[in-house]
């Protein structure tokens, strides 16, 4: 089954951390932006059935109910949603009201991921969040009463890093379905990057994440950064570990679809006038929709204005090589027999000797029906991920 992705790259401030594609808007997202997403969704008409849907950021829960159901109306339109499928929205604490949770359920949302960051308003204030804890607990409480599925997002090597264990004692009293927990990266280009000297060492980075499996040891460390309660895994997530296919839609989403992986154009302008067919700024983003703007025809498609920024077709070689190196983010690993199933070939013909040095260097175990990262595979998983490449 194919997973959805839809992007929405507007939040009310950019926090200085951040290099995800999004903008600060002031209200809801423009409309012409859900017009375009409309549009965009619409050229992949066919009976594709779908297993999860995902609304990132950016700030999703910036969206009116208006909007959401324009959105949600597309994707049943030009695709079979399972009667299963998850249907996730990443919200900020701060948009929380207490109305909205309800709202959410009823366009058919079943999961809410929350950027949740840290329960330390030293913390909050040092990541620049607009949140403080108080609130964070309040838009908790919001959505647990409301959802039984729901994840919080948090970040380790934020200042000051004995916060840290704090957090998550707070997490684990809550008890949350699934906790995501990610480390600060001080990336160039954001305000942050110029900061790169307070990052933390590499060994007290790996403490902190050491922390949080002790804290959180109750859940199921079943991705490096993730924990799951029984059921609660993030199967949208799944399908890329798995490398399976998905449609992303939105500024800057990728997809990966009959062996291309493509990307839409970075900037909402270019995407917008991609789409849309003209140029449109996003100062003007927020104007409806140009009388002119018919749906593009099949040669103008081939044109471009669907056209993604980059588009990549990957080779068979390539494909299972990435097939190999993404389950290996997973604590369950890659069944060989799984691997076989799909690609007609044993593991051992395409990466027997870069599998066995793994195991020489105690980055993964195979016990010849699976291969897992060890332990130290979990915390040096890039190392896997290089050797696979050779
Ligand atoms: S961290 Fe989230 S809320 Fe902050 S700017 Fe990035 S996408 Fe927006």
């Amino acid at each position: 089954m194919l997973g959805v992705y839809l992007h929405m790259p507007f939040c009310r401030t950019r926090c200085p951390y951040c290099d995800f594609v999004s903008e600060a808007v002031p209200g809801c997202p423009p409309e012409a932006y859900v017009d375009a997403l409309v549009r965009e969704i619409h050229t992949h008409e066919g009976d594709r059935q779908v297993g999860s849907v995902f609304l990132g950021g950016g700030t999703p829960s910036l969206l009116s109910a208006g909007q959401l159901a324009r959105i949600f109306e597309a994707l049943q339109e030009c695709f079979q949603l399972d009667a299963d499928a998850e249907i996730t929205l990443e919200a900020n604490p701060d948009d929380l009201r207490p109305e909205l949770p309800e709202q959410w359920r009823a366009l058919g949302i079943n999961r809410i991921s929350l950027g949740v960051q840290s329960l330390d308003d030293r913390v909050l204030r040092y990541l620049g969040r607009r949140h403080d804890a108080d609130t964070a607990l309040r838009a908790i409480e919001m959505v647990g009463n409301v959802f039984d599925n729901w994840n919080m997002d948090l970040i380790f090597g934020a200042a000051p890093l004995e916060a840290w264990a704090g957090t998550l004692a707070q997490t684990s009293a809550l008890r949350p379905p699934h906790v995501a927990a990610y480390g600060l990266t001080y990336e160039l280009g954001t305000p942050f990057g110029a900061r790169e000297d307070e990052a933390v060492e590499e060994d007290a980075a790996l403490e902190l994440y050491r922390t949080a499996e002790q804290l959180l040891s109750r859940w199921d460390h079943y991705e490096i950064s993730n924990f799951a309660q029984p059921g609660r895994q993030c199967r949208h997530n799944l399908v890329y570990w798995h490398n399976e296919e998905y449609a992303g839609f939105g500024t800057g989403a990728y997809s990966f679809l009959n062996g291309v992986r493509a990307r839409n154009p970075v900037t909402t302008a270019d995407y917008l006038a991609g789409i849309l067919g003209a140029p449109v700024t996003p100062a003007k983003a927020g104007a409806s929709l140009p009388a002119s703007c018919d749906m593009p025809t099949a040669s103008a498609r081939a044109n471009s204005p669907f056209g993604k920024e980059e588009s990549l077709p990957l080779t068979d070689i390539e494909i299972r090589l990435e097939t190999v190196i993404q389950h290996l983010r997973l604590k369950a690993g890659l069944e060989r027999a799984y691997y076989e199933r799909r690609f007609g070939r044993t593991l051992d013909e395409d990466f027997g000797v870069a599998l066995a040095r793994l195991v020489e260097r105690g980055l993964i175990e195979d016990n010849q029906v699976a291969i897992r990262p060890t332990a130290q595979g979990f915390y040096l998983n890039n190392e896997i991920g290089l050797e696979l490449v050779g």
